[in-house]
């Protein structure tokens, strides 16, 4: 039989990345991070010196690139495109900065989603995104949106910078993320959105595990449905 697919949303510092990485873990599913896939178009634009308002040369550089993720040998999973493993390189304050006008270009968006719906068919798979649940899957049979007051989230963002050595101020961080949000809810193609069958969960009081346990049951729950009718 084929396995679900759970689809996480969220904005940004929502914790995402951590609760999906987890879920995968525990359940043995695949796990996408589309954001990272955004993250490495804006690399590979600003790397070949192509500005934001190019978005044509932006969508055929998007067009022509291979995007995959491996599993590699520190058991991490490392995104790359035509054979250049780009995990560090998406993860600077740059790429963060341009990842959010990047992913507004609908033609990237087109190409990227095409490549998800690919990449996630099978099922078995814990997507995580902004519009996983409202448009890459809408069909998703587990559909998950997590979120965090913004102080929460910026707090988390700015300790992940820490963590990753890069200096950062909180109140930049924190505006930093509300413009993000704002762009990435208010853009036309896909914006940020709970699906209306979303489970949504507030994560402010809550840890990483009982997150990551309770999308497990929100799981569990869904398959017993399925299977016993
Ligand atoms: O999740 P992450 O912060 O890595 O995403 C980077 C950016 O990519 C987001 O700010 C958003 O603009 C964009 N994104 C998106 N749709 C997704 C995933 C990410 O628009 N499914």
């Amino acid at each position: 039989m084929r396995k679900p697919i759970i689809a996480i949303d969220g904005p940004a510092g929502a914790g995402k990345s951590t609760v999906a990485r987890g879920v995968a873990a525990k359940l043995g599913y695949l796990y996408i991070d589309t954001g990272a896939m955004y993250r490495a178009v804006a690399v590979k634009a600003a790397e070949s010196r192509i500005p934001l308002d190019d978005p044509d040369r932006i969508v055929d550089l998007a067009n022509n690139l291979d995007i995959y993720f491996l599993k590699e040998i520190d058991g991490a999973q490392h995104i790359f495109t035509d054979g250049d493993d780009l995990t560090e390189a998406v993860r600077t304050p740059e790429a963060t900065r341009l990842s959010s006008p990047v992913s507004a270009i609908p033609g990237v968006r087109h190409r990227l989603v095409e490549l998800q719906r690919k990449m996630g068919a099978q099922g078995g798979v814990v997507m995580e995104g902004r519009d996983i649940g409202t448009y890459v899957f809408p069909d998703a049979e587990v559909k998950i949106f997590l979120t965090a007051s913004p102080e929460e989230r910026a707090r988390r963002r700015h300790k992940d910078l820490e963590a990753a050595g890069i200096p950062a101020e909180v109140e930049k961080v924190a505006a930093e993320i509300r413009e993000r949000d704002q762009r990435d809810s208010s853009r036309a193609m896909a914006p940020l959105r709970k699906a209306d069958d979303a489970a949504l969960i507030d994560t402010d009081d809550m840890s990483v595990e009982e997150v990551v346990q309770k999308v497990i049951d929100i799981h569990d729950s869904k398959v017993k449905e399925c299977c016993t009718g």
